[in-house]
């Protein structure tokens, strides 16, 4: 496709005009060519079934029916005038209506033919009727004329756009004009050898049959073909990006793994590393030593045993001379990593130190010191921890916790932290869908670590309705009896922040009442409590002071509490997903077998009932990802708002996984083979990556 040609501003377009091109532009931001031509059907109607009248429902889109025609008058006087036709095929009489173009339609329609009558059915009176039906005479055989649109495309309109004749088939009209007049000028942007390679239709036809199929089979293939260019780019920029990160950047060379990871491994290590640990660690100790800059996504269900491949990987980092810091998105999780470390590697081992904003100065400056002079090994800090005052002498491996809370601005800061950039490695508990990965991480390389430690007991997961609550009272009373703790959690949602303190108030009540004191303590914690005091109340819980702890989510991540085992999750159904299984995360942490029982109401939408019930059947991170990813669409995932994915016009990470995969591997190969897109057979792509690159519309056409 001719770029320029494209862009041409959608006035100049025959048939639009100055009035109806402004209404374009408000209400769809069709601008020019290119935005009316990917301005696609959001669905098609079948054009090839006949309904039959009886099975006609008052909620169905646009359906065709195949009826013969007995009676029509004209009624009523000039306001409420109107045509009115009766219809019936083998199951039942149908009401037609025409409120406009009355006289012209009554010439038109001859009682005692047999109609294609198509249109949206409604209910009036208890009989199925329709209005302004589009009527086509029946011939026997017309199915298969040529012209005859059997996939009918619909488009998205707006009630403005409708007072400009610009309703679906208004704006059919015009992008079938648009592709009569110009579709020549749609020029092939892959080579020929992936054409054939993958079997795709050529540029022109898909945007063609993408409008305007024939059949099922042409629609599926023009899409596919647009899914796969969409893909494609998408991942050539991601990968080029890559490429040339490594190009341009050299990378800390790790010679070779030392005392400190040997000591470790051999003596400090408190259990055997898993097999996926195993592999990972191999992952990172590979591109550590090739002397190119390492950006690794590490994805772990949580409780996957994550800290210790970082702190491992930070041993390698110490062997070789170099400073390494971790970077956690709270003060807690923080603290938590910094006293978690701190306990692996032991007294006298290494230097360790916690930077957070409420380190008092002092303290500080000799951490800056032991920074700038190289005694200080490991770093754990919240974002204090990339400030422009912070100073490495030689900051060899950096880790962030959690990534999706972190930009990459702040990740290319820390880029900045040394004359060669350190290592990252990026570590998210939040397991995301393979696709959404790779679309979202793409630049990365992944690591994933997908089995728990041996020996731990799954966490039983139960789903009570209202009506069980004293049987889930009298599981809390056992298991206290046992000497464990219980957290309660109620919903925390923005923007009924003060209904949601009155439920967790209520809750509390109730709670009190049926844990009296002095044999039962509660803890509460909430958005609402000044830091000292939720530290106050969290640090009861901690320390075995009390036996529940009633909280809003704030204690969603991080807090690690072995000996709590039971998590109750109240109004269950209010709950996303990869929440609901963040917060199951919290227990099963101990050697005691624990539990999550979600509590929700009797009523449940389709979507709370799906969420609640694959809660219960798995406890698998990446698993409940997909799920998520499929009620809620991949735009909705937490993190994917600056992502690009929101991007993507014809595919679908939901379902396009295959597309997916093919388009990155292909992509993978070419750079393998022909890094700068030198070969004259990958000029074409050179040239379309270097189009979208500097023209305004990357992700559009070229
Ligand atoms: P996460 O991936 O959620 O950060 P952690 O690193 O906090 O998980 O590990 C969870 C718990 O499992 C910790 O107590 C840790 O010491 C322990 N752990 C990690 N790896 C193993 C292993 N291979 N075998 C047994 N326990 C392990
Ligand atoms: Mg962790």
């Amino acid at each position: 496709m001719n770029n320029q040609h494209f862009q041409t501003p959608i006035e100049y377009l025959k048939g639009v005009g100055l009035s109806r091109a402004d209404v374009l532009k408000k209400e769809l931001q069709i601008y020019n060519f290119e935005d009316l031509l990917r301005h696609f059907p959001y669905k098609y109607i079948d054009r090839t079934r006949f309904y039959k009248v009886k099975d006609i429902q008052p909620d169905l889109p646009y359906v065709q029916v195949l009826a013969r025609l007995t009676k029509k008058e004209i009624i009523g006087e000039k306001r409420t005038k109107r045509l009115v036709a009766q219809a019936h095929d083998d199951t039942g009489p149908i009401e037609l209506v025409w409120f406009q173009g009355i006289k012209w339609v009554e010439k038109m329609l001859v009682p005692g033919k047999v109609y294609v009558i198509f249109g949206k059915p409604g209910f009036f009176n208890n009989k199925a009727q329709m209005a302004h039906p589009e009527m086509e005479l029946y011939l026997p055989g017309m199915q298969q004329q040529k012209g005859n649109l059997m996939l009918q495309p619909a488009y998205n309109s707006t009630e403005k756009l409708k007072q400009f004749t610009l309703d679906s088939k208004g704006l059919q009209k015009l992008i079938a004009a648009l592709l009569e007049q110009h579709a020549k000028d749609i020029h092939e942007n892959l080579p020929a050898y992936i054409l054939n390679r993958f079997k795709l239709v050529g540029r022109q036809e898909a945007y063609r049959n993408i409008h305007f199929p024939n059949d099922a089979n042409q629609l599926k293939e023009a899409q596919y073909r647009l899914k796969f260019e969409e893909l494609f780019f998408l991942q050539l920029k991601l990968l080029k990006t890559k490429l040339t990160r490594t190009q341009k950047f050299k990378g800390n060379i790790f010679e070779s793994v030392g005392n400190y990871f040997n000591e470790f491994y051999h003596h400090k290590l408190p259990f055997k590393l898993t097999n996926s640990q195993k592999r990972v660690l191999k992952e990172i100790r590979l591109d550590t030593q090739r002397g190119v800059q390492m950006n690794r996504l590490l994805q772990g269900d949580v409780g996957s045993g994550k800290t210790v491949v970082a702190l491992m990987s930070m041993l390698i980092a110490i062997d070789n001379g170099f400073q390494t810091c971790i970077m956690a998105p709270t003060e807690i999780l923080a603290n938590q990593h910094y006293q978690t470390i701190k306990s692996l590697v032991g007294e006298g081992f290494i230097e360790i130190a916690l930077l957070t904003g409420s380190v008092p100065n002092k303290a500080r400056k000799v951490i800056h010191e032991k920074l700038e002079d190289g005694t200080l090994n490991i770093l754990i800090g919240t974002h204090a921890l990339i400030e422009d005052k912070v100073k490495y002498k030689n900051l060899g491996l950096v880790v962030i916790d959690e990534q999706h809370r972190f930009g990459v601005e702040q990740r290319a800061k820390l880029w900045r932290k040394n004359v060669v950039p350190p290592h990252i490695l990026v570590m998210t508990a939040t397991p995301i869908p393979r696709t959404l990965a790779m679309t979202m991480y793409g630049d990365l390389d992944i690591s994933v670590i997908d089995e728990l430690p041996a020996g731990r007991k799954p966490i039983q997961t139960l789903h009570y309705y209202e009506a069980k609550r004293l049987r889930m009272f009298g599981f809390m009373k056992d298991e206290i009896a046992k000497g464990r703790q219980i957290y309660v959690v109620y919903p925390l949602i923005k923007e009924s922040e003060k209904l949601d303190l009155k439920n967790l108030m209520d809750g509390t009540e109730i709670m009190s009442r049926e844990f009296p004191l002095p044999n039962y303590r509660i803890s509460i914690v909430h958005g609402k409590l000044k830091p000292a005091e939720k530290d106050f109340e969290m640090q009861r819980f901690v320390k075995g002071e009390t036996q529940i702890m009633v909280a809003t989510t704030v204690i969603e991540v991080g807090v690690n509490i072995p000996n709590a085992s039971v998590m109750i999750i109240e109004n269950a159904e209010r709950f996303g997903l990869s929440q609901l299984h963040q917060l199951r995360g919290r227990v099963g942490r101990g050697a005691e077998q624990s539990y999550c029982i979600l509590m929700s109401s009797e009523k449940l939408s389709r979507d709370g009932r799906i969420r609640l019930n694959t809660m219960v059947k798995t406890n698998n991170g990446f698993e409940i990802a997909e799920i998520d990813m499929q009620l809620r669409g991949p735009g909705n995932i937490e993190g994917t708002q600056q992502s690009g994915v929101l991007d993507l016009k014809v595919a679908d990470l939901t379902t396009d996984q295959e597309i997916l995969q093919q388009a990155r591997n292909c992509v993978i190969e070419i750079f393998e083979k022909d890094p700068q897109l030198a070969a004259p057979e990958n000029q074409i792509l050179n040239l379309a990556f270097q189009a979208k690159n500097a023209g305004l519309s990357w992700d559009k056409i070229s």
